[in-house]
């Protein structure tokens, strides 16, 4: 595997090597576990040519704080990444990224807006200027994102239209520890009391589902809010029942006109933000 820091070098060698067949792009924060590594032998098995970037980008983080505490690991990341057979790993400085002022505001149209968008102000903002500028950089045939940020993957496929970028985005699935936890590098900041107290996110998204499967049409909302109440669970930023396409919240109202709908979740463990969704049929 190849480590390099400078736009220069990655071009060089993707001029090298990348353009004889194609090029697979996955971006993370590092902090890697078996969710990034999926993505990134699913874009092997898609593509000749597989490069991860490690970069945390300052400009996605509304809370300076959980920007300082945001777990970097890099050697582990760099042997995870060689292990799973990963060709390149840019690993670039934040003046290589952004060479000037990152105050540009992009058209991420409505679906930027709800949840996250509301919750992080500025958020979508910052993941949109540092995914465009890589696929800029990488000119990538596809680039795999996580369902796990269910709206970023929204967003992202919303700012390769608008802005006509020619790479593919795809979605890979989310995936959980045994118990049901969807892996997180933000999981590495809990204790073990607080990685119990996490798993409230998968099961209300779960019971809202099993609602449904039960054939209940309404209420599911209320169902996942209910696994919040008390002073021993996280602390509830949403959870909301949405159509999938445009994130548009039903509520507790009658998702059976919605092709699909998904429940989305966000929650507080002893400071740790999380987030987590299922999608409902
Ligand atoms: P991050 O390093 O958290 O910015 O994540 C980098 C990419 O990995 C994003 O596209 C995430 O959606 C994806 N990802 C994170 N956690 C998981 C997971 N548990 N399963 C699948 N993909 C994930």
């Amino acid at each position: 595997m190849q480590v390099l820091n400078t736009e220069s070098a990655l071009r060089m060698h993707l001029a090298d090597r990348g353009r004889s067949g194609s090029v697979g792009f996955v971006p993370t924060m590092g902090a890697l576990h078996q969710g990034h590594i999926s993505l990134i032998k699913r874009s092997k098995a898609e593509n000749s040519l597989t490069v991860c970037s490690i970069f945390v980008n300052p400009s996605q983080f509304n809370d300076p704080r959980d920007f300082e505490r945001y777990p970097r690991q890099h050697e582990a990341d760099t042997a995870m990444l060689e292990n799973a057979g990963c060709d390149i790993l840019f690993s670039p400085s934040a003046e290589t990224v952004y060479p000037g002022p990152d105050t540009h505001t992009y058209r991420l149209g409505p679906v930027a807006e709800r949840l996250e968008g509301r919750f992080r102000p500025g958020h979508f903002n910052g993941v949109a200027s540092v995914v465009k500028r890589f696929l800029e950089m990488i000119r990538p045939d596809r680039a795999y994102f996580g369902l796990k940020d269910y709206q970023q993957y929204l967003v992202v496929r919303h700012l390769t239209e608008e802005y006509k970028i020619q790479t593919e985005i795809i979605g890979c699935e989310t995936v959980r520890d045994p118990d049901g936890l969807a892996m997180s590098s933000r999981n590495k900041l809990l204790s073990p009391t607080d990685r119990r107290k996490a798993l409230e996110l998968f099961k209300s998204l779960s019971a809202a589902k099993d609602a449904v499967k039960r054939g209940e049409k309404s209420g599911l909302k209320s169902i996942g809010e209910n696994y919040f109440i008390g002073s021993e669970k996280p602390r509830l930023e949403y959870f909301e029942i949405a159509d999938g396409e445009t994130l548009k919240p039903i509520g507790d109202g009658d998702i059976s006109r919605i092709a699909h709908p998904v429940a989305l979740v966000a929650a507080h463990v002893n400071g740790v933000r999380l987030i987590d969704n299922m999608a409902l049929r």
